[in-house]
Formats: structure tokens, sequence, C-alpha cells
């Protein structure tokens, strides 16, 4: 089948691999309709994960059709249109029972090396009765393909924020994450939601979805606090993944603020201004989007309207083009790339 595989930083490479079998009784073999590429793909291509290895198949945001299921498997069935959280998880394990299914202590994530990856013609779903959701009819590909991560990290990071009535809300980073957590912030009525970027076309879009632009300059601490009487934003979305971001959310916090970081770190020592955590008594929290927690909320209000994933899709390539998709989102000229194999 036909796939897209990491070779080296800056490199990724369309070829043929062999098809995906199933391996487990509990396996399903979907056959993708529709991938994209996701701001973590963008960290394996830069060489911020080291630990994915040349050959090793990406992507892990995706949507398909059932076509082969192992014995153990009772919910899914062949022909199910169904959607993908990014990790596999396995529903049993102390975490999963608690509902925290992205600490699941069996978590496996497609297209990071662990499993393989989406970008590709079939997947293999281990654990696919937990792993794999059916799309309900009324929701078309193009929002349910972000159902399974994007979407859903930006709602769980906007709850995690803790937003309530009338709060300002900054949102770091307008890329496909920030601009659906401006989406999924406004679910909570805040008073404002202030967008933060400097690529001038993703600021426009942040506000034409409501949000108040602010170039993410200099200036930008200053601009904040202007806006919000020098107290700061109640709630700081962070949707970057960088020591500057994550750092220009913590600096942006109004006191007793909660900082939800939903950018990927992979540093373990990257500094961030403790300091400022204290003396203004802010809370931070980070962690991968707890997406079956909140998948089927999330699908719900897209059905309803009250979420628009599909706005920001900004181009759709066939999955032999995804070498020239890599580079034109890396450049962000393009920002939500659908591939469809
Ligand atoms: P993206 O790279 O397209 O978007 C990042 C945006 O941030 C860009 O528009 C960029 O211009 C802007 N930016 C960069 N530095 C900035 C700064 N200092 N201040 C303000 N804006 C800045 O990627 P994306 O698809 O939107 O993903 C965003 C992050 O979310 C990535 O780190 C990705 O890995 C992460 N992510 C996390 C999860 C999770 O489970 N936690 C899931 C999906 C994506
Ligand atoms: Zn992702
Ligand atoms: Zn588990």
């Amino acid at each position: 089948m036909r796939a897209v595989t990491f070779q080296a930083p800056g490199e990724v490479r369309v070829g043929t691999v062999s098809d995906p079998v199933l391996r487990e009784p509990t396996d399903a073999i979907v056959r993708v309709t529709l991938s994209a590429v996701c701001g973590s793909d963008l960290h394996i291509y830069n060489g911020r994960f080291p630990r994915v290895p040349p050959g090793a198949i990406l992507g892990h945001e995706f949507l398909g059709r059932v076509e082969e299921v192992g014995s153990d498997v009772t919910r899914v069935s062949p022909g199910m249109r169904v959607v993908a959280s990014f990790f596999s998880w396995c529903g049993t394990c102390a975490a999963c029972l608690a509902g925290q299914m992205s600490q699941c202590q069996h978590l496996e994530t497609f297209g990071f090396g662990q499993l393989a990856g989406a970008q590709a013609e079939r997947v293999r779903v281990p654990r696919a009765d937990t792993t794999l959701v059916p799309v309900p009819d009324a929701l078309a590909d193009e929002a349910a393909v972000m159902a399974g991560d994007i979407l859903s990290t930006a709602f769980f990071a906007a709850e995690r924020a803790g937003i309530r009535p009338g709060d300002t809300v900054a949102v770091v980073g307008a890329g496909p994450v920030g601009l659906l957590a401006i989406q999924c912030a406004a679910l909570y009525s805040p008073v404002a939601i202030l967008a933060l970027d400097r690529v001038d076309e993703r600021l426009r879009l942040a506000a034409s979805f409501g949000a108040r632009p602010v170039p993410a300059d200099a200036d930008a601490t200053a601009a904040v606090r202007s806006y919000t009487a020098g107290k700061g934003a109640s709630a700081v979305i962070e949707a970057v993944g960088s020591r500057e971001s994550l750092n220009l959310a913590i600096a942006l916090a109004a006191p007793f603020g909660t900082v939800s970081a939903a950018g990927v770190f992979a540093e373990r020592d990257l500094p961030v201004d403790m300091a400022r955590l204290f003396n203004r008594d802010l809370t931070l929290r980070s962690g991968l989007g707890n997406v079956p927690a909140v998948i089927g909320r999330v699908m719900a209000l897209t059905v309803a309207g009250r979420l628009q994933p599909q706005r920001i899709v900004s181009h759709r390539m066939p999955l032999d083009e995804a070498e020239e998709a890599y580079r034109r989102f890396d450049r962000r000229e393009a920002l939500k790339i659908l591939l469809m194999p």
C-alpha cells in the first residue's frame, strides 16, 4: 500500500510499504478515507522527536471504514465509518477505569514510531473496541477527522483551563489547535478571547471566529495587560509547544489563573518562569488530550453546529502529494491539510 514515512529531519517520503495485518484478536484493520497533518507531525518532521525511527509510517488523525476485525472485536464491524483517538487505549487499566484514558497503562500512539501511522491506505488499530468510535451519519468526514485529535484536544484544553462566564481568555498560538481552542473557549461565554500569533493570516482567521487578534511580538504582554485593565487573562490556553510560548502564556495569566498547555513538550529541562507561577498563584496544566473522555460531546457539538472544525481546512491533497503537504504546512503556507489516499 501507499504510505507516508519519516526519513530524516525535513524529509518525509511517499512510498510503497507492506499492508498491515491483524496481529491480535482485538485488532481491526481500517481502510483510511481521510487523514490529516498535525502540528505534532511537524515536531517529528523538524527532528524534535529523535525516537521516531526512519521508515516509521506517520499520521495519527484519521477517518475510515473498518475493513477487517479480529475474533474478539464486538463493538465495531466491517463497513462501519469510524474515527480513532490518536492513541490506542485499553479501557480496563486503573487509569482508564478512572476516565484518564490519556494515561492508559497500555497507551500506544499512532504514527510516532509506536504504532504504524495512518497517513496510509490502511492502518492496524489495536484494541479496536475502545480505540475506534463510530461516526454519526450527520457528521461530515472533514469535521469528524479532527474529532480524533485536535478538536478533542482543544476542547479538553479549554475544559482544563477552567473558564467561567465573564472571564477573559488568551490563546497563545492560532494554528489549527489554537483556532479550535478559540471555538471551544467560546462555549463558556467568556467576555473576550485574545488570540496571539505571529502569522497575520492566522490572526485574521482567529478574528473571524470572534477572537481579538494580538500580534505575538515584544508588546504582546503589555497589550493583553492593557486590554484586561492590568489584570491579565484568567485562563490561558497555550497551543504551540515551545519554551517561548509557554512562558508567554504564563506571563499573560491573571492572579489565580490557569495556564492550560495543549502544546507537545519533548524537553525534560525546559525553563519555566516559576517565580511568576508562585507570585501570581497560577495553575499550570499540560498533557495529551484525553480524547476518549470528550469525543462524544465534541461530535455532538459539531453536529449541532456549535463547533465548526471544517472551517480551518485549507487544503485537500492526494496522499501521494504528502511531501509537498509537509513543506507547505511547515512554512505556514497551509493551515490544515487533509490527505486523501
Ligand atoms: P502549528 O505549528 O500549525 O501551530 C502553532 C502556531 O503557533 C503557529 O500558527 C505559529 O505561528 C504560532 N506560534 C509559534 N510560536 C509562537 C509564540 N511564541 N507565540 C505565539 N504564537 C506562536 O500546530 P498545531 O497543529 O496548531 O499544533 C499546536 C501544538 O499542539 C503542537 O505543539 C502540537 O504538537 C500540539 N498538539 C498537542 C496535542 C495533545 O494531545 N496535547 C494534540 C494535538 C496537537
Ligand atoms: Zn496531533
Ligand atoms: Zn488503559
